[in-house]
């Protein structure tokens, strides 16, 4: 009985070359497969020219390069927001969104199906947690959209964007806590920034956390320019343990010690995620607590008027109240920028078109 098919993507560069030798091929033609899969974005081994037939016929009859199924697949009516609902090999679902902005190209991705977070405002937490993805399952993501990109995209031709091609930046901000799935989420950002493989410079990636210490610890030491956010939305505890319910294991003053000490180690600043919910964490005293907190840090916060959800009562704060809560920070010398609502009209927030599709399912069922 013929065994499983190695999948390529979930494999490092070492364990390609110990694949390769393994068949009888020369060291070489691991760097001329990683081409053909990390720069190329080829999914087909038949394409690989440069590299023999019986090779190509072993590649295709013993491995696997997609790991993705796109089943939906949605642009917003702006045309700078792309989304995919993609199967995976054994039947989950994730999604991944690719963002139009002048200059760049930012891809969202998962590194979990679902999330065992529970954060009460997040269409994934709302679903709970399935599996973590592998290295391969979190890279397939982003090769999928470069390869969008630079075939029938809508995003490839707009006009404003600039005549640089392929994906610019990598955030980790779709389905799941990547800190929860530390080793594969790292192997993707070494794959992704490897000069032979997808190449892309560690400042153009983000990793996003519920504020999980240990991960952040761990991040804080691997001497990689990686971006940290941290996903905060209330300054006091007894608020933050009901929005992020992890905080009861991991309350603020050890989570922003965690964030100096990482900032001590890095030099790097650190981005603070808030989503803004009306009449929840959104006052002026909210505003001030959160700038006392973030004193001595350098920090920049990222204010999310929340996208509501299917689950949840919980509404976004109005743009007048928004706009104060911000100018209460910068006032206090915190930089804050708002997140502009992308892809509303595709559910492009975290979680959302999965649970739509699942009710559809259901339905239909
Ligand atoms: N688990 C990681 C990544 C989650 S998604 C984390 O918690 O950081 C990225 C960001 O989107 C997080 O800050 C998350 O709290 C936020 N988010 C999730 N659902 C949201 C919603 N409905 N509205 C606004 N922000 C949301």
């Amino acid at each position: 009985m013929p065994g499983k098919p190695v999948r390529l993507l979930d494999l490092t560069f070492e364990q390609t070359e110990g694949l390769l030798a393994d068949w009888g091929e020369p060291k070489f033609r691991a760097q001329q497969l990683w081409t053909w899969l990390y720069r190329d974005t080829t999914a087909e081994a038949e394409r690989m020219h440069n590299l023999p037939r019986a090779l190509r016929d072993c590649l295709a009859n013993e491995t696997v390069i997609e790991l993705l199924t796109p089943v939906v697949e949605l642009t917003s009516s702006d045309g700078y927001t792309q989304k995919w609902l993609f199967r995976l090999p054994d039947g989950q679902t994730i999604e991944t969104v690719l963002m139009g902005y002048s200059a760049r190209r930012t891809v969202c991705i998962s590194t979990q199906v679902g999330c065992a977070m529970a954060c009460p405002f997040c269409a994934t937490g709302q679903a709970g947690f399935t599996r973590n993805l592998t290295s391969g399952e979190i890279i397939a993501q982003v090769l999928f959209a470069a390869r969008r990109l630079t075939t029938h995209s809508s995003l490839a031709n707009l006009p404003d964007l600039s005549s640089r091609r392929g994906v610019t930046n990598v955030v980790f901000m779709g389905m799941g806590e990547p800190m929860v799935n530390y080793q594969p989420m790292w192997q993707a950002v070494e794959r992704l920034t490897d000069p032979r493989g997808f190449g892309l410079g560690a400042r153009h990636i983000t990793i996003s956390t519920v504020g999980i210490i240990a991960g952040i610890e761990k991040f804080a030491n691997e001497g990689s320019q990686v971006n940290l956010a941290v996903s905060l939305h209330a300054a006091d505890d007894e608020l933050r343990n009901r929005l992020v319910p992890v905080n009861k294991r991991f309350p603020i003053a050890s989570l922003l010690k965690a964030c100096r000490d990482y900032q001590a180690v890095t030099k790097r600043r650190v981005t603070f995620e808030y989503a803004l919910i009306s009449g929840v964490n959104d006052s002026l005293t909210d505003a001030r607590r959160l700038a006392r907190l973030l004193r001595g840090l350098i920090a920049h916060v990222n204010l999310i008027p929340l996208n509501p959800t299917a689950g949840s009562a919980l509404k976004p704060t109005p743009r007048t109240q928004v706009r104060a809560f911000r100018q209460e920070l910068e006032v206090r010398g915190v930089p804050a920028t708002v997140r502009i609502g992308r892809g509303l009209d595709i559910n492009a927030g975290c979680g959302q078109l999965r649970e739509i599709h699942a009710r559809d399912v259901t339905a239909r069922g």
